[in-house]
């Protein structure tokens, strides 16, 4: 499998993954336009991406949904909760291209998709587990707490990518955040702060994961470095050296990032 974050925060999400004969994108949130130019920057012909599976309704994951699936013919795959929010951003649609996804593990070709629920503020809310034979890539980023349940669909990945959102220290000394924002960001609906994200890499490093992309970094809220120093500083207090286990990488917003062949 092949994989790269297109765009990683609160100004879009989209990310590509590619199976043997099959490529997909978890979510469209930048426009169309920008998506087909990331797309085209990695050598991928928007044309011949076959599905987009979708997160949750907000405009960062949905921008250029429809204007994108229609063009190119994608199938488009979301929780029922999630199409009724988002069904007058995403515009008419064939009705073979709309697919709920209902809970249940499902197939995109050869490419075998398991859903799973985090908590956020939206209808619903999907993180994704994609898996080709031996190989599985984890994605869960929006979501306000993480939890057993939800390290355990993260666990034996190949490559997780996990939310990284906010410093708390740096959130709450925002002064031009007001306090119902940093409330919504905090609450167990909201954002993963980096302590949480990493004390949850620390345990998914039990669980055989072999790299980690950081994402939906905030860009007020949070740099690279205040993310790898929490995931620095909470792998060494457990006495491991966080560089030696694990392959870490941070999704960026304005730029495509590393394309990353999956071979195990
Ligand atoms: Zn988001
Ligand atoms: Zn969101």
């Amino acid at each position: 499998m092949r994989v790269c974050v297109l765009a990683s925060g609160s100004k879009g999400n989209s990310t590509f993954i590619e199976g043997e004969n099959t490529r997909i994108l978890i979510d469209a949130g930048l426009n169309k336009t920008e998506l087909e130019t990331r797309l085209k920057i990695i050598g991928i012909d928007p044309n011949s991406i076959d599905s987009i599976i979708i997160t949750h309704e907000h405009n960062d994951h949905i921008k250029g949904l429809g204007t994108f699936a229609r063009a190119h013919g994608c199938k488009i795959f979301a929780h029922p909760d999630t199409w009724a929010a988002m069904q007058d951003k995403v515009g008419v649609l064939n009705t073979e291209k709309r697919i709920g996804i209902y809970g249940n593990d499902f197939y995109i070709n050869e490419l075998a998709i398991h859903p799973f629920d985090v908590s956020h503020d939206a209808a619903h809310c999907l993180g994704y587990c994609v898996m080709d034979g031996t190989k599985k890539i984890s994605y869960a980023t929006d979501l306000g707490f993480i939890n057993d349940t939800i390290i355990k669909n993260l666990a034996e990945s190949s490559l997780v990518i996990l939310e990284a959102n906010h410093d708390i220290p740096r959130l709450m000394n925002n002064p031009r955040y007001p306090i119902y924002l940093k409330n919504r960001i905090l609450s167990k609906r909201g954002h993963l702060n980096n302590k949480d994200s990493a004390e949850a890499v620390l345990k998914m490093l039990g669980y055989g994961i072999r790299g980690l992309i950081a994402a939906h970094l905030s860009e007020e809220n949070n740099t690279p470095e205040l993310v790898l120093q929490a995931l620095n500083e909470t792998v060494a207090r457990n006495g491991g050296e966080l560089a030696k286990e694990i392959y870490v990488d941070i999704a960026k917003q304005h730029s495509v990032g590393n394309i990353y062949r999956i071979k195990s």
